[in-house]
């Protein structure tokens, strides 16, 4: 029974990853993955103005007997909304008073969710392109026998 579910399990990972090599030959390549790590960095620099954050509201009950917000079923005031981030460890709070600051604090926070998405893709294809780089002496001569004997000492170090 675990066999068989494990087999499967790892048919599947094969055909995926054949799968992803016919629909894209050129990406893992080192031309390839350099210019897609380009364009992610084009993409990077094309950004608006850009802030971490995220909005709340609060819905507030003025606790006044004689006020709408008293019934049970009113939506109570507000809501206000606020932009909410963290910097150095502390959590900040801005007010956004007025329909055009929501606006403009949800534009930015949707810039910054876009280069966070850049900046992981830009990180990953620079992972996968130092793996490919050769080193520079391995496309020039070999190692000589005292080159050797230095890099040994200084890894012993
Ligand atoms: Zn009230």
């Amino acid at each position: 029974m675990w066999g068989v579910a494990f087999f499967c399990a790892s048919f599947l990972n094969v055909y995926n990853t054949l799968r992803v090599e016919e629909v894209s030959p050129m990406s893992e390549t080192l031309p390839g993955l350099e210019a897609q790590r380009s364009k992610v960095l084009r993409q990077i620099t094309e950004l608006g103005d850009l802030r971490p954050g995220s909005i709340t509201g609060t819905i507030r009950r003025c606790g006044k007997p004689t006020c709408h917000c008293a019934r049970a079923s009113d939506p109570g005031h507000g809501p206000n909304l606020r932009l909410t981030f963290k910097t150095e460890g502390k959590t900040v709070t801005e007010a956004l008073p007025t329909p055009s600051a929501v606006h403009k604090a949800e534009r930015e926070i949707e810039e910054f969710r876009k280069f966070q998405k850049l900046s992981h893709s830009f990180v990953q294809l620079s992972e996968k392109i130092c793996r490919l780089r050769p080193g520079e002496e391995d496309s020039a001569q070999p190692l000589t026998p005292q080159e050797k004997k230095r890099r040994m000492r200084s890894i012993g170090k």
